[in-house]
């Protein structure tokens, strides 16, 4: 069936800002895109359509910084890693002392039972226990107002509560967004723009090549007043009870990773990162109100089974449901260079590399769509495959890549060119100046392919 439509009437939307870089989508990678750039003299503007900063690691409530450790060394530095300081500073993140993450400690039983339930470990080893590695349990507070502060110190203009709903483009030129507000559409003009929405919506709009993809969405909840000692102590001391209740939890579930609670940084409150429903598109207005709807009451059951029969449990209650629904893939940039998951899989390591997450590298040409001039992207819908994508695309590798973004964007305008044009010898050693990792030195096991580039 056709969907019938209406004709809207053309509207005049009033120029309220303008600003050297323009940063749309205040999550992770738009935080570090913001920062990064202003710390390099553009004046930025970050848009945010809701009040707060943070996106999938606040108001989503994913409460785990990974994907930052090679086994060896720490991979992503920079900004992700400031704000994991300031978080520690302030009581509310947790991370593994380096004691605990040396070879021959790392992947012993003492460590992952101290460990395991913060969800401190490398799971892409197969090797049982996973070896403990450089990672930040954090509290979804903690990380908003450590953004304020961090946007705020580096003077990014934020607008929040403004939902972007129009790119401005001009022969193949974005010259700036046009926001849906309560005051009513607002555009902001800009020299570059920079989409960190996760769901490419800028570079879409603008008329970026792209794939629609879509992977598990999951509704993320708290519980309080779990006693996690206890229910630790059951787990360890009695595995095949635990694994029997813990069968029929995940049953009731209908779909997690294998630990569907961890600890956080508050005693007694734990993370949930789960259900997760299959087949629902982050993008649809009905398959995220059905996620809503479907995900509580799969919570419901598993909050009643839990307090009847798991050790620790007997007195949980819901903290909270994240407000933002857990959506990990939708749109994914088709641009200059289209990472594949061989490209992941294998280190390949690019001349252009300007970040990099666990063990892989992010070229330059992946935050650049063809068709757009004086556009980038940053984060979890950058240029790659969606089977890449699935393994590459958390919050600190996002914060990696805004910040180079930002600096890219900073570094073009410093020189006069395009962004397309930008230098990228430049933008690597500006990043390691401001204490990021660009990944232009590979480690000893990264793979080369550049001839086929
Ligand atoms: C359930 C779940 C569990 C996960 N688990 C982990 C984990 O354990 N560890 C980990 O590191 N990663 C995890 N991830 C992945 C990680 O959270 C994301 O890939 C990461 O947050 C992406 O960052 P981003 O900045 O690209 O996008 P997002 O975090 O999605 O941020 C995008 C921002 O843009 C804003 N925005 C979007 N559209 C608009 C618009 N039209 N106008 C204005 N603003 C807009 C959003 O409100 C948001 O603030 C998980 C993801 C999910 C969903």
């Amino acid at each position: 069936m056709v969907t019938p439509t209406i004709r809207e009437a053309a509207r005049e939307a009033p120029i309220v800002d303008r600003s050297d870089v323009v940063v749309v989508g205040g999550g992770p990678a738009g935080i570090a895109a913001a920062v990064s750039a202003a710390r390099n003299g553009a004046s930025v503007t970050l848009i945010e359509r809701y009040p707060y900063l943070g996106g999938l690691a606040s108001g989503g409530m994913v409460l785990v910084l990974d994907d930052m450790h090679n086994g060896t060394e720490v991979t992503v530095q920079g900004i992700c890693m400031e704000m994991i300081e300031r978080m520690r500073t302030l009581g509310l993140c947790v991370t593994p002392p380096e004691a605990d993450r040396q070879p021959g400690i790392r992947e012993t039983e003492a460590m992952w039972r101290k460990w395991a339930r913060w969800g401190l470990f490398d799971f892409h080893t197969h090797s049982m226990p996973h070896p403990i590695c450089f990672a930040a349990a954090f509290d979804p507070d903690a990380f908003k107002r450590v953004s304020y502060d961090v946007t705020g110190g580096a003077g990014v203009k934020l607008r929040a509560h403004s939902w972007f709903s129009a790119a401005i483009v001009e022969d193949r030129t974005i010259k700036g967004v046009v926001c849906e507000t309560k005051e009513g559409r607002q555009a902001i003009l800009g020299d570059v723009v920079i989409d960190a929405t996760g769901d490419l919506d800028v570079a879409a709009a603008a008329g970026a090549s792209h794939q629609d993809s879509s992977f598990i969405l999951t509704t993320v909840s708290r519980w309080g007043g779990v006693d996690t000692d206890r229910a630790e102590a059951f787990e360890f001391d009695q595995p095949a009870e635990f694994a029997k209740l813990d069968h029929e939890a995940k049953r009731i579930i209908g779909g997690c990773w294998n630990f569907w609670w961890l600890k956080t940084p508050l005693p007694g409150v734990v993370w949930l990162n789960c259900p997760h429903i299959p087949k629902l598109s982050g993008l649809r207005v009905a398959d995220l109100t059905t996620a809503e709807l479907e995900g509580r009451a799969r919570m419901e059951k598993l909050m009643d089974f839990a307090r009847a029969n798991l050790p620790g449990f007997e007195n949980a209650y819901v903290v909270d449901f994240a407000p933002q629904t857990g959506v990990r893939q939708t749109r994914m940039l088709q641009g200059e260079y289209v990472v594949t998951k061989e490209d992941v899989m294998s280190r390949r390591h690019f001349a252009d590399t300007v970040c990099r997450g666990r063990d892989y590298y992010t070229p330059y040409r992946a935050l650049l769509p063809r068709e757009v001039d004086q556009l980038l992207v940053a984060g979890r819908h950058y240029s790659a495959t969606p089977q890449a994508q699935k393994s590459s695309r958390e919050i600190p590798p996002c914060m990696a890549m805004g910040e180079a973004a930002g600096v890219a964007a900073a570094v073009a305008l410093n020189a006069g060119v395009t962004v397309r044009r930008a230098d990228v010898g430049a933008i690597q050693r500006t990043l390691r100046a401001q204490g990021a990792d660009p990944g232009d030195v590979p480690s000893a096991n990264a793979t080369f392919l550049e001839a086929a580039e």
